[in-house]
């Protein structure tokens, strides 16, 4: 469904931050991308959604293609048209809008009133919990919540491909338990995903595949099995799991 192949990617006032890179997304699976910090991970995101322009990047080589057309020069807004959908890090709600209309945010590019009310109603029964109230001002809610509402308004575009940057960033551990719940959830419904984590305990309970990034390419690429079993590895990232 979405391959990076080759890719490499240039910062306007830094230096290359992705190197030749190849991954990709088949239909129906879910792929983590684990890696320390620096290693270009978020990069690789933005030129799988197109948000390279804002932040002043370029794709210098290679080529990103979604459903078997090249996305390089399409704006991530016809990209979400398209079928993808992004949950970026931090979360990034409308903080004084309410829930629902921060869902409603998520469904700006499908027609009609009716239609959109019915995805709100989905999304809160089954990613939202009951504990919260649709007319709450998203940011009274709790960090998980938050994420929550996040993943939700994400799926309202009814994508594709779900692309998550870092669903675990700054969640206690209840909160943490309540996201891969979730998340696992939005997996068993067959959803394709592509997904960066730093908790690879969260990566390797959902994905499938993983890819290991360092310093802008790929250093590994294998299930979380294989990832397991190759020590150097498992010692640097698995530690403690
Ligand atoms: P982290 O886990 O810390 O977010 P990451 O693996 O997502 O790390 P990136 O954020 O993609 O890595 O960063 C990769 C490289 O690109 C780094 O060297 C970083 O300094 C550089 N970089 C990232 N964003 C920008 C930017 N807006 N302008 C210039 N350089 C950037």
């Amino acid at each position: 469904m979405l391959s990076l192949d080759g890719v490499s990617v240039a910062y306007r006032h830094g230096a290359t931050a992705l190197q030749g890179l190849s991954l990709r997304v088949d239909s129906g699976e879910v792929v983590a991308v684990l890696g320390p910090n620096g290693a270009g991970k978020t990069t690789m995101l933005r030129a799988a959604t197109g948000l390279l322009p804002l932040y002043g990047a370029r794709i210098t080589r290679g080529d990103v293609l979604f459903r078997g057309r090249s996305i390089v020069r399409r704006s991530a807004k016809s990209l979400v048209s398209d079928g993808i959908a992004q949950v970026m890090e931090g979360r990034r709600l409308f903080k004084d809008l309410t829930v629902e209309e921060n869902l409603l945010t998520g469904a700006a590019t499908t027609a009609g009133r009716a239609r959109r009310r019915q995805l709100v109603s989905d999304v809160m029964r089954e990613i939202v919990p009951g504990d919260i109230d649709p007319q709450r001002i998203a940011g009274l809610l709790s960090g998980g919540q938050q994420q929550l509402v996040a993943i939700g308004r994400a799926l309202m575009a009814q994508p594709a491909l779900l692309v998550l940057d870092e669903p675990s960033l700054g969640l206690a551990p209840v909160a943490l338990t309540r996201v891969r719940e979730v998340l696992k959830r939005v997996v068993d419904t067959g959803m394709t995903m592509l997904l960066v984590e730093q908790d690879a305990a969260l990566a390797l309970a959902l994905a499938q595949r993983v890819y290991v990034m360092q310093a802008g390419t790929v250093v590994f690429e294998g299930t979380p099995d294989e990832l397991r079993s190759s020590s150097d590895l498992a010692a640097l990232y698995l530690g403690g799991h």
